[in-house]
């Protein structure tokens, strides 16, 4: 079970570790994995502040290229030198308002896991998508592509979140079902293309929307195993919603 915060462009150094003293003291000695992912000149900072507790630093987003010339990007190798343990990588945001092809999530993809870090992959389908009836095959589209020429052992270090984009920052959680019907889907998916064993080992979450009063509905759906957070990953609520993830462990 995992629950990371996407505090996306949130949060000055200053803000962002004063609340991780806050979490380290309020989420100390849960049995869940926590990942808190803060905007990128929060990294260092926070690295030094999450040492040897039980909560681990996540970064939103990074490049594919070791290095070169690439104005306003950072590397993966920049990441895993600070410590930097997970890293989310096609969020709705930078596919939409970047416009990250599922080409280049790939490539990002590679990088994070020969860096030795993990990617958080996010797929998920538009309002309009889902309306067409094309959920599916938008979620189905971009996993194969996003996990295109990873081994088996590459796998067995990824977390996919699935995020209908209708969900995200909107307060339209999706229903559990919902979740639930499409989370089964991709774990099929991961069963059709590598096979059942390997499907059950990859930690498929749900962000969009969540808050502590739809958290447990969701989490308790069998192929849900935890959630990615925005807004609620900001204040206290983040404190309520490990605490029910952890009714899971
Ligand atoms: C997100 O950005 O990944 C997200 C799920 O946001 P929110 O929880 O605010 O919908």
């Amino acid at each position: 079970m995992i629950v990371a915060g996407n505090w996306k462009m949130n949060k000055t150094n200053q803000q962002a570790k004063l609340f991780a003293n806050t979490l380290i003291q309020r989420l100390a000695g849960m049995k869940l994995r926590i990942v808190l992912c803060p905007p990128f000149v929060c990294l260092s900072d926070l690295a030094e502040v999450l040492r040897e507790t039980n909560l681990c630093l996540g970064a939103q987003n990074c490049h594919y290229e070791k290095a070169g010339a690439f104005t306003g990007e950072i590397s993966p190798v920049m990441l895993k030198e600070i410590g930097v343990e997970y890293v989310i990588v096609g969020h709705s945001e930078r596919r939409h308002i970047f416009g990250e092809t599922d080409e280049f999530i790939n490539k990002k993809v590679k990088a994070i896991l020969d860096n030795g870090m993990t990617p958080i992959l996010c797929v998920g389908e538009t309002k309009e998508e889902r309306e067409k009836g094309l959920t599916f095959c938008v979620v189905e589209s971009q996993l194969r592509q996003g996990l295109f020429g990873l081994t088996r052992d590459q796998i067995e270090r990824i977390v996919i979140a699935y995020e209908p984009v209708w969900a995200i920052g909107t307060g339209i959680v999706a229903k559990p079902w919902q979740a639930q019907e499409v989370h089964g889907f991709i774990r099929k998916l991961l069963k059709a293309l590598y096979d059942e064993n390997l499907s059950k080992k990859v930690p498929i979450l749900y962000g969009g929307s969540i808050k502590p009063d739809n958290f447990f509905g969701l989490m308790a759906q069998p192929d849900i195993d935890g959630g990615l957070v925005g807004g609620a990953s900001l204040d206290e609520q983040f404190v309520e919603l490990a605490k029910i993830l952890s009714w899971f462990v």
